[in-house]
This record gives C-alpha cells, sequence and structure tokens, in this order.
C-alpha cells in the first residue's frame, strides 16, 4: 500500500485496487483533521468522547476530499458481530444508518462511500470490478471468529451474482500480532468455528497468544475463493505507528478512530 493524499486527507492506498477504475477507496491516518489530543486529529468515529461537531468537520473533509458530502458517508453503530447492511438504491441521506448495529456495508451505488470505523480491529474492504460492488467490513476478534470476511464473500455471491476469482481485497491496518496478545476465550470462540487457529496464534505462555487478525482474515477470503493476488495486506501496526494511527489499546481507550473506506465511481 501507498501513502497518498486527497485535499488534506493522507491515507493508505491499496495498489490491488489501482487497475480498476471503479472506485476510489484507502485506509485514513490521523493526520490534519480538527480535533485535539487524545483524539488528534483525524478522528472520524461518532462513538468517542470527542466533540461531535469536530468528528463531523473530520467526516466532511474525508467526504470532500473525494468529491462526496458527508450525507453520502455511511457508516453503521459496529457491534462486533457479523451482521451487513446492504445499500442497493439511491437516498438523498443517509446518516441515519448510524445508528444501524452491524459491522459491515455492500454497495452497488456509485456516489456512496461507505466504510468502516477502527482503531485496532481490521478494516477490509472488498470490490468486484467486473460487477461494481463494494463492501467495507470491520473485524475484531469476534467478527474475525464469526467469520464476517466469509460472509461478506456470500453475500456479493448471492445478492449480486459475484464471482469470488473477480473480487478484490484489502486488509487495512489494524492491531499487529506484535502489540496483540490475547486469552483462552479468544482461543475457544477462533476454535468453535474450526477455522485454522494454529495457522495465524502463535502461543506465548500459559493461556496466551499472538494474534494475528489480518492473517486470520486472508486465510477466511482465501477459504471463500478469492485468489491469492487478489489480496493485499498492509503491514503496519496500529499500535507501534503512533505517529500515524489510533491505537484503543495503546491509548487505554481514550482515543480516535480511522476509517476504512471506498467509494464505486459514477
Ligand atoms: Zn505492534
Amino acid at each position: 500500500m501507498e501513502m497518498k493524499k486527497a485535499g488534506k486527507v493522507h491515507y493508505l492506498e491499496p495498489r490491488i485496487f489501482a487497475e480498476s477504475e471503479a472506485s476510489v477507496q484507502g485506509f485514513t491516518t490521523r493526520h490534519e483533521g480538527v480535533s485535539r489530543a487524545p483524539y488528534n486529529s483525524l478522528n472520524l468515529g461518532t462513538n468517542t468522547f470527542d466533540s461531535l461537531h469536530n468528528v463531523k468537520g473530520n467526516r466532511s473533509l474525508l467526504a470532500r476530499a473525494f468529491g462526496t458530502r458527508m450525507e453520502r458517508l455511511v457508516t453503521v453503530n459496529q457491534a462486533h458481530g457479523t451482521d451487513l447492511l446492504v445499500i442497493d438504491a439511491p437516498n438523498p441521506d443517509y446518516s441515519h444508518f448510524l445508528k444501524l448495529e452491524c459491522d459491515g456495508i455492500i454497495t452497488n451505488q456509485p456516489g456512496v462511500m461507505i466504510g468502516v470505523c477502527i482503531a485496532d480491529c481490521v478494516p477490509l474492504l472488498l470490490l468486484d470490478p467486473v460487477k461494481k460492488v463494494a463492501a467495507a467490513l470491520h473485524a475484531g476478534w469476534k467478527g474475525t471468529a464469526g467469520e464476517i470476511c466469509s460472509k461478506g464473500v456470500e453475500a456479493l455471491v448471492k445478492m449480486f451474482n459475484c464471482k469470488p476469482a473477480d473480487i478484490l481485497a484489502a486488509i487495512g491496518p489494524g492491531i499487529g500480532p506484535c502489540c496483540y496478545e490475547v486469552d483462552t476465550p479468544v482461543m475457544e470462540a477462533f476454535k468453535k468455528n474450526g477455522s485454522g487457529w494454529d495457522l495465524f496464534a502463535a502461543e506465548r505462555g500459559e493461556g496466551r497468544w499472538g494474534l494475528d487478525l489480518s492473517a486470520a482474515n486472508r486465510h477466511q477470503l482465501a477459504l471463500a475463493g478469492l485468489r491469492e493476488e487478489h489480496i493485499e495486506t498492509s503491514e503496519l501496526c496500529v499500535s507501534c505507528n503512533h505517529d500515524l494511527f489510533f491505537s484503543y489499546r495503546r491509548d487505554g481507550g481514550d482515543t480516535g478512530r480511522q476509517m476504512g473506506f471506498i467509494m464505486l465511481q459514477k
């Protein structure tokens, strides 16, 4: 992924989408927003103790940087589940979806920016450049153990006739295995679904593991039929990179949110 700038917004752009001009997308950093510490400065999450006025200013900044309006930037009330919102009809204002509890958004509507807010969890973007459908998914350990990626791909296939071999995926920066230690309940949740725990968790002592959330989601996408070469993963850990990203664990819970966003072009 490559660091880019649109308007004032500094963001990471996945190379995997570059060839297709079907969409604009990326993963924001914390730079150049209007929020003050500890939300400094591009805090895009409405579920923090930051002033809503500042968050709205930041969301508007992001929308305008890509030629749209804040009313067409859709995020939801993320609940660490695997429910998905599908937007397949136009609407002049999408802000009411902010209250809807789910963890992924899928759309075939051009000019609608869909996003997931994160500060440790992994943001994922999917694009089918053939059928022109995009998705943004939020995957913490619960969403990953619940296989939100598999469900996202399944929804694209069932509802929009997408072929998994056509789908491109970008796994954005979340907390890396270097900084993400988990315990037995997390291991049990993963093993219940039988989804390859040993492939992405390294034991660090009695009942403690370093979990690689990106690798777990990559594994799911591959099982869902995506080609290995169609999956791009950011190597950046949000906790290690204080200057670039917010991290919920590192910052003791009081911090901002960056966003993985994607918008189909008209
Ligand atoms: Zn780290």
